[in-house]
């Protein structure tokens, strides 16, 4: 038996080691890989330049508390300040964890305490962003929620009209849902949102912890959408592996958190800071996040012309390097037989493949992966009959 909680429903694999896009496991048999640790390793696994940043931030020291300033922590937050509708950033651990600081934030700004967010989003499982989550099935079980949360069907901007009123303090969106199947928000959608948040003097707080850090194509998902939030959240890619969290505030918000308010031991951390560093200093480029979308485009493509039509294959959507194949019945055994055939994909709930490769991922990857693809969903098509 295990010492660990069975926390995990986990495929029977055991990882050696990693590097580029490729996963060996300990029988010595690769993968490539298009889950990316659930959209985390954006530069592959172990970057040369994000490795040789954690060796030499070793050597310097790894950790010595917020009480006394941290160069690198400026600098980071100075990437994703240039790079984002915010100005000021708090450092924390996890996505949860900015999730968290954003709530708080959101509710001693304005004084206001009703947060709403959308049916089948997913923010977290701590306390505040397990009560964002519009998910029932994460609820279950941890006694009453975090009151004065509530969720509106995606995408509909006149239950949003609805909900919010004079306690509303922040509204907490995905601008792709993740966790819950791929969902994009429409264009006009978050254009009248915005317009709602400003008219109540209610936050608008987007949570990019799986879209943000180039996955999309651009810095951050909410910048296809010409919007600008008041709040972001940022973790999973921001440093390749190494644990972070991130939230990134308009400057109006700044003394909001002042000394006391808010805080974490390990947040703004020096290895992950300087991995993040490393990181930023590459995906935030604008040649690099062309190509994130010309081989999102690609991949789309090619889905599209070799699986779209096979029977159990419904819907095939996502915005660059994020896709979801939606499928007309449950796709974990079709998981587990892409993993026997080398190829790593993650699921977004019980019916669609979602694929999140490194951003590094090559046309030649994509002409590999897709033809797996292809035959383990044919053969489940022609299964199902
Ligand atoms: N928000 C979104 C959109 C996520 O996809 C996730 C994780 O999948 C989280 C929040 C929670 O992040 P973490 O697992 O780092 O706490």
């Amino acid at each position: 038996m295990t010492a660990l909680f069975p926390t995990y429903k986990r495929f029977n694999l055991s990882v050696k080691r990693a590097s580029g896009t490729t996963v060996e496991d300990t029988e010595g048999k690769n993968y490539l890989d298009f889950g990316a640790g659930i959209g985390v390793c954006n530069l592959g696994h172990r970057h040369s330049d994000v490795q040789k940043a954690l060796e030499n931030q070793l050597n310097q020291y790894w950790h010595v508390s917020n009480l006394y300033h941290n160069p690198i922590q400026e600098k980071v937050a100075d990437w994703l300040a240039r790079h984002s509708s915010g100005d000021q950033v708090f450092f924390c651990n996890s996505g949860t964890e900015a999730n968290e600081a954003a709530i708080k934030l959101a509710r001693k700004a304005t004084g206001k305490n009703k947060i709403i967010s959308f049916q089948q989003s997913f923010h977290g499982r701590t306390f505040g962003s397990m009560a964002a989550t519009g998910q029932e099935k994460i609820h279950t079980g941890f006694g009453p929620v975090l009151e004065r949360f509530s969720y509106v069907p995606f995408n509909d901007i006149d239950a949003i009209k609805r909900a919010v009123d004079g306690e509303t303090a922040a509204v907490m969106m995905e601008m792709i849902q993740g966790e819950g199947g791929i969902h994009m928000a429409d264009f006009d959608f978050v254009q009248e949102l915005e317009q709602v948040c400003r008219q109540h003097d209610v936050l608008l707080i987007v949570d990019e912890i799986q879209t943000g850090i180039g996955r999309t194509g651009k810095p951050f998902a909410y910048q296809h959408y010409g919007i600008s939030p008041d709040v972001i959240t940022s973790a999973k890619g921001l440093a390749n592996g190494i644990p972070v969290g991130a939230m990134i505030a308009k400057k109006e918000l700044r003394d909001v958190f002042g000394p006391g308010s808010h805080g974490a031991t390990f947040g703004g951390n020096p290895l992950a800071m300087a991995a993040a560093e490393a990181v930023l200093n590459h995906v935030f480029q604008d040649d690099f996040l062309q190509a994130v979308t010309a081989k999102g485009e690609l991949l789309l493509n090619r889905l599209n012309a070799s699986i779209r039509q096979l029977p159990v294959v419904t819907s095939i959507r996502g915005k660059g390097l994020m896709i979801g194949i939606e499928c007309n019945q449950e796709v974990s055994s079709m998981i587990g037989k892409l993993i026997e055939k080398g190829l790593l994909v993650l699921s977004a709930g019980p019916n669609i493949i979602r694929l999140l490769p490194p951003l590094i991922v090559s046309e030649k990857e994509i002409d590999t992966a897709v033809p797996l693809l292809r035959d383990v969903l044919a053969a489940e098509a022609v299964h199902s009959q």
